[in-house]
């Protein structure tokens, strides 16, 4: 499939977000995610065409058909088009990745996000140990993120004596918290290589109407500082598309983060928790805003294919511009 049929089909599947399976078993290429789009459903798949990727979440019911033919061949339908891929065996949580949710609870309640509800137990050291220890033969990568059990301090320092820890793997690890001032400096002592603070809305005052209690000033500053710290393309943020930002909105808040070498990863909504009777934006409005940010991160001289961690390695759930 060339580009640019691609970047249509993945736009309207990502409108969607789900599909219905059909055929064969796919409980090995099933992932069930406690944090992230997915967090708390019924599980996602990965449908890949090439090196081409897109997650989709399971449902009883979707436009968007997986057939799944054995040992991952499959076809997928939408809107009575057909389409030849296959299913990706995630490793944890997504493929080539052990992407692993130190902390699948949050004292904090952004309303677009699930896992405060989920009050899911921290993860020991040693689990964690030993889920990467369970797949280090199939992973490029170590990806980690948490909610906040007790407070953002704790946190932190728990998730860098984590990052310490899993350095002996010798495999690129990035890391996604709620970050304090320190956090860029302290995790890269520890040993990290990328990370991603996620600012979530285009503005501050939707940030502060979907996260009460969280700054966007101060991630908006520790980003700034990462990049320092961790280089130009290597520091992400995960900003939802869906929240009620104009085009004009999402396009000056991807400029400004491109300008200072950050690299925004546009998610569409997935309309849970308290956001349930929002809508996932469509499949022209997730197109253009991907156009500008291809434009922007070029004006910036910015590659998300020199990603090695995280969503702008994966790409399941968003358009990354260089990787579609
Ligand atoms: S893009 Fe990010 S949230 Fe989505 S499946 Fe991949 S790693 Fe998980």
């Amino acid at each position: 499939m060339d580009r640019n049929n691609w970047e249509d089909l993945k736009a309207r599947l990502l409108a969607i977000g789900t599909a219905q399976v059909t055929g064969e078993p796919v409980d090995e290429y099933l992932t069930r995610s406690t944090a992230g789009p997915g967090a708390g459903g019924r599980g996602s798949l990965f449908f890949s065409v090439g090196t081409y990727r897109v997650r989709l979440s399971l449902a009883d019911v979707s436009p968007v058909i997986i057939h799944h033919l054995g040992e991952g061949r499959t076809e997928l339908t939408v809107d009575g088009e057909r389409f030849i891929g296959t299913l990706e065996r995630p490793a944890l949580h997504c493929p080539r990745q052990a992407y692993i949710t130190i902390t699948p609870s949050c004292i904090f309640s952004c309303r677009y996000c699930n896992v405060p509800v989920l009050k899911g137990s921290r993860k020991t050291i040693e689990e964690i140990e030993n889920l990467v220890e369970s797949v280090k033969g199939t992973i490029d990568a170590i990806s980690l993120t948490s909610g906040v059990l007790e407070s953002i301090e704790e946190e932190e320092a728990y998730a860098i004596e984590v990052v310490s820890r899993l350095t002996r793997f010798n495999i690129p690890i990035g890391v996604s918290i709620y970050p304090t001032l320190q956090t860029p400096a302290r995790f890269k002592e520890a040993g990290a290589i990328e990370v991603k603070f996620n600012l979530e809305a285009a503005t501050p005052e939707l940030f502060a109407e979907m996260c009460p209690g969280l700054s966007f000033g101060s991630i908006r500053e520790i980003l700034r500082d990462s990049v320092r710290l961790f280089g130009r393309g290597h520091v992400f943020s995960n900003i939802i598309l869906g929240l009620g930002e104009s085009d004009a909105n999402m396009e000056a808040c991807i400029a400004s983060l491109c300008q200072d070498g950050v690299i925004p990863v546009i998610r569409p909504l997935n309309p849970t928790a308290e956001l349930n009777e929002f809508s996932r934006p469509d499949a022209a409005r997730i197109k253009r805003i991907f156009r500008y940010l291809d434009a922007a991160l070029r004006t910036s001289g910015l590659d998300p294919t020199m990603a090695l961690t995280m969503c702008p390695a994966c790409m399941g759930c968003d358009m990354i511009p260089g990787r579609e």
